[in-house]
């Protein structure tokens, strides 16, 4: 917990000062001055205080250092000494399991926002003037925190009128240019084309996945969304182009369609290739090579994963999980 410093001894003044921040009523007091964290912040000198710390230590004389400041009444801006007891940190987690505030939103321990916060940075992101950043100053969190909320990755359930989250990131994929009559040429040249509905492989240089590249000016496109970019005229940056045919060299506009990440990994899904072993585009491996390892497995000798991991050109890690059964556990020998 940060900003546990021990308060120093204040002036009357700062003392004045200190409660004409404090808004006193029947129940919580509020902090009206300066936030940080969500929390109220008294300036002492160089130094921040938290504001209900300050209201425990002038009530109690004591603020030790090492002890949190509890709120029993869940408001971090509250500053009724009533409301505040000293415990230690598990004494806090404890107290946050008991009374439920531990599952969403304002309830996260870790949280420094709460729901008025939220409710205030959602009504605030429905009109553009703010942008990441000024709001994360604002409220003293992170941009990521504030961009989780305006993507509905977190606080998902504080309801504003009229906000409607962001639309997902694009995904990396550059935006295809118009290519010349050359480089039209020399992309299907660099295409086997088959016959019917066979794939239409590529044959030029392609990446670690398998995928096709080629070069159009100072930038790498993918082989297939250039191919289907040119039977579609467009090529969406934040979709994905899938191959129905689940062979990435394949640059046959009839086995490109194009998807979304969430339709993809369905898709990936659905047709059992996320499954096990050979089926996954990235195994270097074959049942027929982890056949093989795994009788050599049976009679180990000194230097032996090393040895595999050698001669198959995959991990050691690769060797041992198969070893253990925590891959290709499918394949019995
Ligand atoms: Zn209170
Ligand atoms: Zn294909």
């Amino acid at each position: 917990m940060p900003e546990c410093l021990p308060i120093p001894e204040l002036t009357p003044k700062q003392i004045k000062r200190f409660w004409a921040g404090v808004q006193k009523g029947d129940g919580c007091w509020e902090w009206t001055g300066y936030c940080k964290c969500g929390y109220g912040a008294l300036r002492l000198g160089q130094q921040c205080f938290r504001a209900h710390r300050v209201a425990y230590f002038l009530v109690n004389g004591k603020c030790p250092a090492d002890l949190l400041i509890r709120h029993t009444c869940h408001n971090p801006l509250c500053c009724n000494p009533e409301h505040l007891i000293s415990g230690t940190q598990a004494d806090n987690m404890q107290d946050k399991v008991i009374s439920g505030r531990s599952s969403k939103g304002e309830q996260h321990h870790y949280s420094v926002l709460t729901e008025k916060h939220v409710t205030a940075i959602k009504t605030k992101l429905t009109t553009s003037y703010h942008t990441l950043k000024s709001l994360a100053e604002e409220y003293g969190v992170s941009p990521v925190t504030i961009r989780r909320i305006k993507n509905e990755e977190s606080w998902k359930h504080i309801e504003v009128a009229g906000f409607s989250p962001a639309a997902p990131p694009p995904c990396k994929s550059k935006l295809i240019p118009g290519l010349t009559e050359q480089q039209l040429q020399n992309f299907w040249a660099k295409v086997r084309k088959g016959q019917g509905d066979d794939c239409w492989e590529w044959i030029g240089y392609r990446d670690q996945k398998g995928y096709g590249r080629v070069r159009a000016g100072a930038k790498t496109f993918l082989a297939h969304r250039v191919s289907y970019f040119l039977a579609n005229g467009k090529c969406p940056g934040n979709l994905l182009i899938r191959h129905t045919c689940h062979n990435p060299r394949c640059c046959n506009p009839n086995h490109l369609k194009s998807g979304t990440h969430a339709d993809n990994a369905l898709d990936t899904v659905a047709s059992g290739r996320s499954i096990k072993g050979e089926q996954h585009r990235t195994s270097l491996l074959t049942e027929e090579s982890v056949t093989a390892i795994k009788i050599a497995c049976k009679t180990p000798y000194h230097g032996q994963v090393k040895a595999l991991t050698k001669r198959y050109k995959v991990s050691a890690g690769a060797i041992q999980n198969i070893k253990a059964g925590r891959s290709w556990a499918h394949v019995k020998v």
